[in-house]
């Protein structure tokens, strides 16, 4: 990232950040400070909110209106500002344990709303801050440190969980795939609606390790070797999808009414007395 990028978006008395060596968090960040720079939005129109967990740090390094709130309590708290100031842009920054398990009720909630929120779930496969515990994010079979035989669960499938809930943008990208994952993150602020975008991400320090992933340059290349673009990932067939996952812009209804507008058509109808 360039140093006049750094110098507007980043608070620089928080920098360096705490983030291990090799680790995804800093590029799904630095895609985050590019798309809204893509967009021109200005810095107070901006608000920022994370839950807790490696990821949720990001708030505090970015300089937005910004809170780190509580573990899964992110999109509550987002939902919140968003109808005290509809004009808000609120981008909520939280990772697959904060998302998908203690906030998972939260989260197809704010879905079934269709509330205009941004939602980026970096997606670390497993709890890194906390000591490597599985999260619904681990995929079936991998390690961590409270499945050293192997996780016996299913993953999540959670672009498919929050379209089923009711988003109306639902996207998927990883940190291999930079360029892209700028592209998904300032499409999911452009659109007026609920917008979820997973980042496939490395956690080599805990996730990486348990796994024997090899590093993180290995693990770029697994993220480039198994995600496939949504045009192709159409055209293949079941054996030829095995292991692999789509990226892209996965799902948009521009159809259905946000949250906030509907809020305030009611406030209007019940202020007329109708
Ligand atoms: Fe990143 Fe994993 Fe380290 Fe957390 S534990 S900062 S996700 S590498």
């Amino acid at each position: 990232m360039s140093e006049a990028l750094i110098n507007k978006y980043f608070r620089p008395g928080r920098l360096p950040h705490i983030w291990c060596p090799g680790c995804g968090n800093g590029i799904i960040t630095g895609a985050i400070v590019k798309a809204i720079d893509k967009q021109g939005l200005a810095k107070d129109d901006v608000a920022i909110i994370s839950g807790i967990g490696c990821s949720s740090r990001a708030s505090g390094y970015l300089d937005f209106n910004t809170a780190n709130t509580l573990h899964g309590r992110a999109l509550p708290i987002a939902s919140g500002l968003k109808m005290g100031n509809p004009k808000l842009h609120v981008i909520v920054v939280t990772g697959d344990g904060d998302a998908s398990a203690i906030g998972g009720n939260h989260l197809i909630h704010a879905a079934r709303r269709n509330i205009d929120l941004t939602v980026v779930m970096y997606n670390n496969s497993i709890y890194g801050m906390t000591g490597g515990q599985y999260s619904p994010m681990t995929p079936h079979g991998a390690k961590a440190t409270t499945a050293p035989y192997g996780n016996v669960e299913r993953a999540f499938d959670i672009p498919e969980l929050v379209k089923a809930s009711g988003a109306t943008f639902v996207g998927r990208g990883t940190t291999f795939h930079t360029l892209q994952l700028i592209d998904l993150i300032a499409q999911g602020i452009a659109h007026k609606g609920f917008s979820f975008i997973e980042v496939v991400s490395a956690c080599p320090i805990s996730f990486g390790r348990q796994n024997k992933m090899g590093g993180p340059a290995k693990m770029l290349e697994w993220q480039r070797d198994h995600g496939v673009m949504k045009a192709a990932w159409d055209k293949m067939t079941a054996e030829q999808r095995a292991g692999k996952f789509p990226i892209g812009v996965l799902y948009e209804d521009n159809n259905t009414q946000e949250y906030t507008e509907a809020y305030d058509e009611l406030i209007k109808r019940a202020q007329g007395g109708k």
